[in-house]
């Protein structure tokens, strides 16, 4: 094929609005491709068309004064499989309403340095493959592709000040850790559609206000239930806007918070106690005995419902370490009934099975346990609740393992916004 034609045929396929081609040179890339071999791309000068003159970028009318005219370079969508590298002069005008402004060049946005559809497919492939994948496969900064993913979300999503909240009659309310733990930022879901319907940094009363003040005072009062961890300023929140709604306890939280106050402490000293010496025992045996309780696999072994382990192996090694340790066999089966509290159907049912659980975990004998029934008969009234309103108990913890995956995926994100943009796209609400 002639250079001409070729010529012809890149301009046709590259559409670039109001430019035409001054000459295209086929280079090899620095950086190989994702196999290691020598990546190509097309270097295409670009120069504004004679028959077309520039646009002011403000009002859009034809703007014939010309201050300056600098060089960019963007990248455009590859042109069979070469990455394509642009020069596009892009001139500064004097337009008589608007002063000194950038002309219009309607494939390609301000400040970007790739062009608007290239934005686009780096968008929407990182929505799908994740952004490190989509920058190596185009040969793009990360920061290139993350941007053009934000910018997308932001579009799509738009701000969550201006979305629709009035449906809303139930809502699950959780926090998260953000940058190792140093901060925090809480997140609400509608129970029934399972939208996000707010990220925002920071927790208790102030994130949770920000929410409460956006829905308004009628959305508020639309509000008949609300599960969460009803951790202590969070509670103050909820009583403070939404007075009437019904506050539900979360069972995956009451579940985490019995585990970590009560389980993991009762194993640690069940280890110790047999790691003191012993007339009976050797120091192989002990050992081995300890290493029994403080193993792998032990607490996630305790913390699973017993149903749910995997195998016929990991049922018998559980019922052996509970045979040999009676303090930890008290706290697995209160555990396990404490889950049943919220599998209630009716206030009276719910009510009895928490005076029953009350009464044996009193009387357990071991102190951990007395203390967390003692701080847990201050929210029985929000587990009674669960009866009224069984909001889905495993809403908060998907959303919760979903936002640790995310983080973990993206530990470059230094970028709250895009993170919270990220969240809200992942739960989106069914239609
Ligand atoms: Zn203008």
């Amino acid at each position: 094929m002639a250079s001409d034609d070729f010529r012809g045929l890149i301009a046709w396929a590259g559409g670039w609005d109001g430019f035409e081609i001054v000459q295209w040179t086929p280079e090899e890339e620095l950086a190989p491709d994702p196999f290691g071999l020598p990546a190509q791309r097309l270097i295409i000068e670009l120069t504004p068309a004679r028959d077309t003159g520039r646009r002011c970028s403000k009002c859009g009318t034809p703007v014939t004064v010309v201050h300056d005219v600098s060089m960019r370079r963007v990248r455009d969508l590859p042109l069979m499989g070469r990455d394509v590298w642009l020069f596009v002069p892009h001139a500064r005008l004097d337009c008589p309403p608007c002063g000194r402004v950038p002309e219009q060049i309607g494939w390609l946005d301000r400040y970007q340095r790739v062009t608007k559809r290239l934005a686009e497919a780096l968008a929407h492939l990182a929505q799908v493959f994740g952004v490190s994948a989509v920058a190596t496969l185009f040969h793009v900064d990360w920061d290139t592709v993350k941007l053009a993913h934000r910018r997308a979300l932001a579009a799509h999503l738009g701000p969550q000040e201006a979305s629709d909240f009035s449906a809303v009659r139930q809502i699950a309310v959780d926090e998260f850790a953000l940058h190792k733990g140093h901060t925090y930022a809480t997140v609400v879901v509608d129970v029934e559609t399972k939208r996000v319907l707010w990220v925002a940094r920071g927790r208790g009363a102030d994130a949770l206000g920000s929410f409460f003040t956006t829905l308004g005072a009628a959305g508020c009062a639309r509000i008949e239930a609300i599960v969460s961890d009803l951790a202590g300023p969070f509670l103050k929140a909820m009583r403070t806007y939404c007075p009437r709604a019904k506050l539900v306890y979360d069972l995956f939280h009451a579940l985490q918070r019995y585990t970590v106050q009560v389980v993991d402490p009762v194993r640690i000293a069940e280890a110790n106690r047999i790691a003191r010496p012993n007339r009976h025992a050797g120091r192989t045996e002990i050992e081995h005995r300890r290493r029994h309780l403080t193993g792998r696999g032990v607490r996630w072994l305790l913390l699973r419902a017993r149903e749910n382990l995997r195998s016929p192996a990991e049922r018998v090694r559980l019922d052996e370490l509970l045979a040999a340790n009676h303090a930890l066999f008290i706290t697995y089966v209160l555990k396990e009934d404490l889950r049943t509290l919220w599998q209630c159907r009716s206030v009276a049912a719910a009510r009895h099975a928490w005076h029953e659980w009350y009464a044996r975990a009193c009387d357990s004998g071991i102190a951990l346990l007395v203390r967390f029934a003692h701080r847990l008969a201050l929210s029985a009234e929000y587990i009674i609740n669960h009866a009224v309103y069984p909001l889905h108990t495993s809403l908060l913890e998907g959303i919760n393992n979903t936002i640790k995956v995310m983080k973990r995926m993206a530990y470059g994100y230094r970028d709250d916004d895009y993170f919270f943009l990220r969240i809200r796209a992942a739960f989106p609400g069914l239609a």
